[in-house]
């Protein structure tokens, strides 16, 4: 028998609902905007990061892993899924986050330590150094006899991707065609499934500041699909003074997005990728009359983890 390419951590498929009030809000037709709520998949509070998680947890146990190891920022969802992931499967986890351990746990990293993972802190290493911790630290636990298997950061390759391959087929099941899929694009892998699922023309991707380079990472992991995409819809207008800053409209849209439908979006992603639906229709590159979807693709432990939150209701 085959092993299986997914294995499954949460329920499908995730609701896609209306969001009228803040579709008028933002100068379009009540009925224009709907919601794909990935921030209901899954355990520990859920999230995108589920649906790449069960194809590379299924890429492990075929590997017969007995511990995952991963990378990221400190507030990582990405990190806080593999750790829940991890615990459902029965293994283990280490996550080598970052930056230097904070005073106290809180938001992301209190559920990471609550759901048994190892956290390692990698000092201010950037991007290559975080990669190259992530290898010591798999060396170490196979010098103990462990089975490491490495999920790269933000679970992002060209076979997780495939995970919003099928999500873009999910919301094509849903309802009528979007015209707009309106996504925060991180480490690039949700982006990359979903111009795969949808095309590029149809996919706005709103970058946060999390790569260097984002239509690089994105193209190159659609060349590791295998599809030649054509021009990417990034939006590189919202990321401020960098990945950790929390800026004036993205204030406003995580606002907005509470008092209209009573959503909560976070300060890092999904606050971004409103700010920059916004940003979209102020611009005309979205017209009312035109049907959008907005992936609320979770976050919501970061916006509890992020130092400058009381500026959100301040
Ligand atoms: C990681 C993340 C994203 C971006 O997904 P990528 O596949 O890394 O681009 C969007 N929203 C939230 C809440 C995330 O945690």
């Amino acid at each position: 028998m085959p092993l299986p390419t997914r294995i499954p951590l949460a329920t499908w498929p995730t609701p896609l609902e209306p969001a009228p009030r803040l579709a008028v809000a933002l100068g379009l037709a009540a009925d224009d905007l709907w919601v794909k709520r990935d921030d209901l998949a899954g355990p520990a509070g859920g999230g995108n990061k589920i649906r790449k998680l069960e194809r590379t947890c299924a890429e492990a146990l075929a590997a017969g892993a007995d511990v995952l190891v991963t990378s990221g920022a400190p507030q990582s969802n990405h990190a806080r899924l593999t750790a829940a992931a991890a615990a459902r499967l029965g293994l283990g986890a280490t996550l080598v986050l970052e930056g230097d351990a904070p005073d106290g746990d809180r938001g992301n990293l209190l559920l990471d330590r609550l759901l048994g993972a190892a956290v390692v802190w990698a000092g201010e290493v950037g991007a290559d150094g975080l990669v190259a911790a992530v290898h010591t630290e798999a060396g170490r636990l196979s010098a103990q006899g462990r089975r490491p298997h490495v999920v790269p950061f933000g679970g992002s390759s060209p076979s997780a991707a495939q995970a919003y391959v099928d999500a873009a087929a999910e919301i094509e099941e849903q309802g009528p065609r979007p015209d707009h899929l309106v996504v925060a694009l991180g480490s690039g892998g949700t982006t990359a499934g979903l111009v795969a699922g949808l095309g590029a023309e149809r996919v706005l991707a709103v970058h946060t500041g999390a790569v260097d380079d984002p239509a690089g990472t994105v193209g190159g992991l659609l060349a590791g699909m295998g599809v030649d995409a054509g021009p990417l819809r990034l939006r590189l207008d919202q990321v401020g003074d960098g990945y950790p800053a929390l800026t004036r409209p993205v204030v406003d849209a995580v606002r907005l997005a509470a008092r209209t439908e009573g959503l909560v979006l976070d300060p890092t992603y999904t606050g971004r990728a409103l700010a920059g639906l916004v940003a979209a229709v102020r611009d005309r590159d979205v017209r009312p009359g035109e049907r959008v979807v907005f992936l609320h693709s979770g976050g919501l432990p970061g916006l509890f983890g992020h130092p400058d939150a009381a500026r959100l209701v301040g």
